[in-house]
């Protein structure tokens, strides 16, 4: 981006005084401040441009330099260095916050600001757990919080600093003369009251930590990491504030047997080898309830079987994952002396042999299957 000349800038002729800059300047700053120009992007920028030029315009030695080398001349000498808006906005209004007091409502609490704003009671953060179906039917769930409370018996009496309006006015002798700023009072911060009677126990706002009991609704369809926000359930403000939010983060308690994978489901089911070669049913656990499920005679070890919808209900659509079953044979590790000479008869006779008809899926032909 080419920077614009300072002169241009702020309107005025390489022959200015020291007094036109300060006028020129002035104008330009309240017609682009931003409380004048609420969220105007183009019109912040012109603000900052105009204060960058008056910085350095009505600084005798960097306009010297600047009128004889242009931009050049001031990098790396207490110029701005990298290009417009090498200035932001707090340093101008700690620079030059006084031109502007007085016209727009006073207050350079930050920007924008300047009314009396209620303190409101901080943000309060607690996790909580929940397992699948909790996550997936929804549920209610009652915690304990620490919050910072209203203490009993604490008494209030009017801001003798601010005799109860919440604001402050400061006189101040600027170089244009002496301006009225107006910002929130720093011993009530707005809120024109402040503890007289403090309970012992409570902090010199009149408040203290106590246990509260809080009833959470969890919506259907919460997933591990989305916060709730709780209105009104963080810690209280001082008199007449507004408590804070509660925000809860869900935490997705982990599964011993079902792991979760985006909306599908996974768990594995363990057969024996006698189950495998006649075929059986088991009852396999699902986050709807239990389900029966048949094991075909002769399934393999490592078939997995899908329950369709079974999984999680889908957040970007109205459909359902999957639940997939990972099937394993257990290979019997101690053998009686009748099935250990059940299994040497079969080995001798030839039985019992492993015969692949090549049509056997492969690892990872089941896994191609997953996402078909
Ligand atoms: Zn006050």
């Amino acid at each position: 981006m080419t920077k614009r000349d300072y002169y241009e800038v702020l309107e005025i002729s390489k022959t200015s005084s020291g007094e036109e800059i300060k006028k020129a300047y002035r104008k330009m700053a309240l017609k682009y401040h931003p409380d004048k120009n609420p969220g105007d992007n183009a019109a912040e920028e012109k603000f900052k441009e105009a204060a960058e030029a008056y910085e350095v315009l009505s600084d005798d030695n960097k306009r010297a330099r600047y009128d004889q080398f242009g931009h050049a001349g001031l990098n790396g000498n207490g110029g701005f260095g990298g290009g417009a808006g090498g200035m932001n906005m707090e340093d101008i209004f700690a620079q030059f916050g006084n031109i502007f007091g007085g016209h727009f409502g006073g207050g350079f609490g930050g920007f924008g600001g300047g009314q009396t704003q209620q303190l409101r009671g901080s943000n309060l953060r607690v996790r909580i757990k929940l397992n699948l179906e909790e996550m997936v039917n929804g549920t209610q769930k009652t915690i304990k919080v620490k919050k910072m409370k209203i203490a009993a018996g604490v008494t209030s009496k009017t801001c003798p600093t601010c005799n109860g309006s919440g604001m402050q006015v400061k006189v101040m002798n600027t170089m244009f003369g002496q301006m009225q700023t107006q910002t929130q009072c720093g011993t009530c911060h707005g809120i024109g009251k402040i503890a007289d009677k403090i309970p012992s126990g409570a902090n010199a706002q009149g408040l203290v930590k106590e246990d509260e009991e809080v009833t959470i609704n969890i919506p259907a369809g919460a997933r591990d990491g989305i916060q709730l926000n709780v209105r009104g359930k963080g810690n209280d403000a001082p008199f007449g504030g507004n408590p804070g939010d509660l925000l809860v983060v869900v935490e997705e308690e982990v599964d011993a047997h079902i792991k979760r994978e985006g909306d599908n489901l996974h768990q594995e089911l363990y057969v024996s080898f006698a189950e495998a070669a006649l075929g059986t049913q088991k009852e396999i656990p699902t986050v709807g309830g239990k389900v029966k499920i048949k094991v075909d005679p002769g399934t393999q070890s490592g078939k997995i079987l899908r329950l369709t919808g079974k999984g999680l209900p889908s957040i970007e659509s109205y459909g359902k994952g999957d639940m997939f079953i990972h099937i394993n044979v257990w290979t019997p590790q101690k053998l009686s002396a009748e099935q250990r000479e059940f299994f040497e008869n079969q080995m001798k006779n030839g039985e019992m042999v492993a015969e692949p008809s090549g049509k056997e899926k492969t690892f990872f032909d089941k896994v191609r299957d997953l996402f078909n």
